[in-house]
């Protein structure tokens, strides 16, 4: 292919023509193999498309047996075309026989071929396919040539997304994309449950004209949809109206930059000097910042990724004149559908969307915290949704289960819909019982508070009628932003936190960094083993600066206030009394400084490393509580990764050796009176909730939306009943209190 610039023009025009010219799909993706054979003065070219995820098929070849088109397939990662798939990345060499990987498909008669090079069909990072050329000779194709053959390879994609393709002999939807209902499994990020309408997060752009006619004319459009994106970007950074408030001022910040980065708006240009339309060189640069990126392990680096995308989108819109999602009206029951969305555009929807399902994300992201935060139900990791959901589809999410059913079946609807009738009823018993106390048959009172930790938790606080939080993740609010609160904005944070409890008691956790919870703009040590690793209080001690400036902002930030502290995964009495120390130096040095002093200061500690069940007494009687986080105390106990999904549901809550161990933290706290309360996620289960209740605790915090269903249960179970209950379990030689105890509570008709 003549690869000076005005040669590979000519190559693109004769494209476009094929793409306005009559003939069906096939004969178009005859024409398109033809004409690049004949530019790069080769004896193969053949197109491959995605059938399915997994496998590739040959959808036109010149050079190669006809008889082989549509019936020759491979599988992503098999052979040399399989593998350019898999990494989206280009493969040349002038002996494909000896090449490692090489597998030939004996049906099209490639293997007197030696010279063979490949490049992705790919849009916006995602492969749809591989275009490829052979020569019988040794042949060496120069870097240009390959570049070249990528440029013809984005035309082909966006051709094959506009559906120029599609039709009889040619494909019969666009490569891979499923119709009809279709069901992903997902992981269950945030329960709940909803129906709704699909709103794509990035909506798909068809690019009807992917070739420049004049490249001056695309640099001009470029740079004005640069200028109305900027304008955009520096809108949202100022806050006006998009969703900049000063919460999210930093993280916008970070992503102006990357909006005036000369390095990309230069790689664009280049782009477009070869040949292609301003939206398909947005694509590409896109696409090839995405293949770079994806190899990077740095979950910094990812996030920046995600930036990046986001501008990309922005600008591809302006380009292509549609709405703006961000200010485009919603359907009043939107599911939002990303490949991955970040916490502050999530924030932006709050309110506005009812769902939320995303191709990747994870467990432990942003997004997730601040999904949580709103109570939307969410499913990460389905894959493949962004492609197989139209906008307006119908689709159900359900969160418990981590199910997302896309166009369901009228069937599938209804049971879901009755499903939702009776979330709904249950809701609404919730709303009644909110002012009550959660006292049960027995006459045993439990308080229940909630867990929050980012500010769009605080409304939870009256809506749910918890009676404080018991644990505010201090954490969270570090993670969602792009770099280090200072004390100022940390002491405001503190401060809303507390107007918005209105005098309830708010446990704030110093900052539990480290293994799960990663800040993205502290430097990660290289750790073996990171839940066992240089974590929470451990940091804070070893870093007294950052935690000394987050004690001063707690303190400033109560304004006098009554305030209570917990330290996060102390493992032995000297580190407890080490942090209290400095908790106590610091409120003294800001009272001598003229800040007011806390009305009353509480200093307590999380129980969640085993270590500290057998502390010696003295440690129960100089703290001021003790709160056991339950999640890495079971993490713990029975060595089980919390973040390994293949170990994490291994271990019961209720197996009696985990419940003989509360039981011995309860005693321990009546004898020598000591407040005890449990903040892990399993006092929000009702049924683990009745035997945390049983055994003695009176005090539970939880997700705010478990306050109800926990409280509904207390309210009909009598404690002494459950202990009973236990006691027969054990005594029968079960591991696990669950059984028994469920058997019991459906014989009474409890709601758990
Ligand atoms: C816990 O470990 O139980 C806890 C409440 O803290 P986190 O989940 O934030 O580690
Ligand atoms: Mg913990």
């Amino acid at each position: 292919m003549p690869a000076d610039k005005g040669g590979s023009r000519a190559l693109l025009r004769a494209l476009r023509a094929v793409m306005a010219g009559a003939g069906d799909g096939q004969q178009r993706l005859d024409q398109v193999v033809r004409l690049v054979a004949n530019n790069m003065v080769a004896e193969v070219c053949s197109i491959y498309l995605k059938r399915d995820e997994r496998t590739l098929e040959l959808c036109a070849t010149k050079g190669l047996r006809q008889d082989a088109v549509h019936s020759a397939r491979l599988r992503v990662g098999q052979g040399l075309v399989g593998r350019i798939a898999e990494r989206a990345e280009p493969f040349v060499t002038d002996d494909a026989q000896t090449a490692p990987g090489f597998r030939y498909l004996p049906e099209t008669g490639e293997e007197i071929y030696h010279s063979f090079v490949g490049v992705p069909i790919q849009r916006l990072g995602e492969v749809m396919g591989v275009l490829v050329v052979q020569n019988e000779t040794r042949r060496h194709y120069t870097e240009d040539e390959v570049e070249a053959l990528e440029i013809v390879a984005m035309v082909i994609s966006e051709m094959t997304e506009a559906g120029a393709f599609l039709g009889s002999g040619g494909l019969a939807t666009g490569p891979g994309r499923r119709v009809g209902p279709v069901v992903f499994e997902g992981t269950a990020a945030c329960d709940g449950v909803a129906e709704g309408v699909v709103h794509l997060h990035e909506p798909r752009l068809v690019v009807f004209d992917p070739i420049a006619d004049d490249v001056d004319t695309e640099r001009e459009r470029l740079a004005e949809a640069m200028e109305a994106m900027r304008v955009d970007v520096d809108r949202l950074v100022e806050g006006n109206g998009l969703g900049g408030s000063g919460e999210h001022r930093e993280i916008f910040e970070a992503y102006r930059m990357f909006a005036y980065d000369k390095g990309w708006r230069r790689r664009l240009n280049e782009a477009i000097d070869s040949g292609l339309a301003a939206e398909v060189a947005v694509e590409k640069v896109q696409s090839d910042a995405r293949a770079r990126m994806e190899r990077v392990a740095d979950p910094y680096l990812r996030e920046r990724l995600h930036d990046l995308d986001d501008l990309a989108h922005r600008l591809l819109r302006h380009l292509v004149g549609g709405d703006d999602p961000q200010t485009a009206e919603l359907p009043h029951n939107a599911v939002l559908i990303a490949r991955n969305i970040g916490p502050g555009e999530l924030m932006d929807h709050a309110g506005k969307i009812v769902a939320l399902v995303l191709e990747e994300g994870s467990l432990t992201s942003h997004a997730t915290i601040v999904a949580r935060a709103l109570a939307l139900p969410m499913v990460v990791q389905a894959e493949r949704i962004t492609r197989d959901a139209n906008p307006g589809d119908r689709i159900v999410v359900d969160g418990n289960i981590a199910r997302v059913d896309l166009r369901p079946e009228g069937s599938i609807l209804d049971a879901f819909r009755e499903k939702v009738a009776l979330a709904e009823q249950a809701r609404e018993i919730y709303r009644t019982l909110r002012d009550k106390p959660a006292t049960t048959p027995d006459g045993v009172t439990v308080r229940l508070k909630m867990n929050a930790g980012v500010l769009a938790d605080l409304p939870s606080i009256n809506a749910s009628g918890a009676e404080g939080v018991g644990l505010y993740r201090t954490e969270l609010q570090f993670m969602i932003r792009r770099n280090l609160p200072g004390r100022e904005a940390q002491a405001r944070v503190y401060s809303r936190v507390l107007d918005a409890a209105g005098g309830r008691e708010v446990m704030f956790r110093t900052l539990d960094i480290g293994s799960d919870k990663i800040l993205p703009y502290m430097r990660r040590e290289k750790e073996p083993n990171p839940a066992l690793g240089w974590r929470a209080i451990r940091v804070g001690l070893d870093r007294p600066k950052l935690f000394r400036m987050q004690i001063q902002s707690l303190v400033r930030g109560a304004k006098g206030r009554p305030l209570s502290i917990m330290f996060p995964m102390a493992a032995e009495a000297d580190e407890y009394r080490e942090a209290r120390g400095m908790v106590e130096g610091e409120v003294a040095r800001l009272a001598a400084m003229g800040h007011p002093r806390p009305e009353s200061l509480k200093i307590g500690f999380m129980l969640e490393t085993p270590s500290m069940v057998f502390a010696d007494d003295r440690l129960f009687e100089e703290t001021d509580f003790v709160s056991v986080g339950g999640n890495d105390l079971m993490q713990f106990f029975f060595a089980a990764d919390r973040e390994n999904e293949r170990v994490r549901k291994r271990y019961d809550m209720l197996n009696f050796s985990f419940l003989r161990m509360l039981h011995q933290i309860v005693e321990r706290c009546e004898r020598l009176g000591t407040p005890l309360s449990f903040c892990g996620e399993a006092a929000g289960h009702p049924l683990e909730a009745l035997v945390l209740a049983a055994i003695g605790f009176r005090e539970l915090s939880m997700r705010p939306a478990a306050i109800g269903p926990v409280k509904r249960a207390l309210l009909a179970a009598d404690l002494g009943e459950a202990r009973d209950a236990m006691e027969r379990a054990d005594r029968a030689g079960a591991t696990s209190a669950r059984a028994g105890l469920r058997a019991w509570a459906e014989s009474r008709g409890l709601p758990v």
